[in-house]
């Protein structure tokens, strides 16, 4: 599989050095909250960052999943996201970490974010593995005074690993990387 990468962007360390970081930062965003917490992972691709985060968060939280489909097999979004599975837990009255792999448009995090508001939730924040801001085109804010967590930047690639696919591949390297120019076409 390493034959396929044609450069690595961060390394298995430098992602565990940064996602300890921001778990802390939650931890310490969250300590005084009464009501509890619950991390929402947006399936598939943020399975690997959301499992790296909850280990190192040091508080009783709940963990779900949503579902939503917008990419299909390209690199391009088709702009309207549909939520395929929703969370299982009651969320009404919680406080909501929604956690990403990326994002890019914003489509995802807009439809997201206002669907978990309409279930009554205490507050929405956004926990994203990387951001692409260059490419942003839709604007979403966060609910009830929550915050906006970001690991890294990301440079205007199409990236693979820790998570990410290209056509359902390449999400079990435990670094993020771009592929040869060949295998995307
Ligand atoms: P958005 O709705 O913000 O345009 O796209 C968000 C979703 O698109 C991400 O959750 C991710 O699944 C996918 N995506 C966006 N950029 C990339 C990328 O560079 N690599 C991969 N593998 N997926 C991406
Ligand atoms: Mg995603
Ligand atoms: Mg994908």
């Amino acid at each position: 599989m390493e034959e396929h990468i044609e450069r690595i962007i961060w390394t298995e360390d430098q992602i565990l050095e940064r996602v300890s970081e921001l778990a802390f930062e939650i931890s310490t965003d969250f300590k005084e909250k009464t009501t509890s917490l619950v991390v929402i992972g947006v399936a598939t691709g943020a399975f690997m960052f959301l499992s790296d985060l909850v280990k190192k968060i040091k508080l009783p939280i709940s963990v779900d999943f949503v579902r939503v489909e917008s990419y299909g097999f390209g690199t391009e979004s088709s702009g309207k996201p549909k939520i395929s599975s929703d969370v299982k837990i009651d969320i009404n009255g919680k406080h909501v970490i929604l956690v990403e792999d990326i994002v890019d448009t914003g489509n995802t995090l807009f439809c997201l974010i206002s669907h978990l508001e309409s279930k009554g939730v205490c507050s929405v924040s956004v926990c994203t593995f990387l951001d692409k801001p260059a490419r942003r085109k839709v604007h979403f804010e966060m609910v009830g005074g929550g915050k906006f967590y970001r690991g890294f930047e990301c440079p205007d690639y199409f990236v693979v690993g820790y998570g990410m696919d290209f056509a359902e591949l390449y999400r079990n390297l435990p670094y993020v990387g771009v592929l040869k120019p060949e295998l995307y076409n």
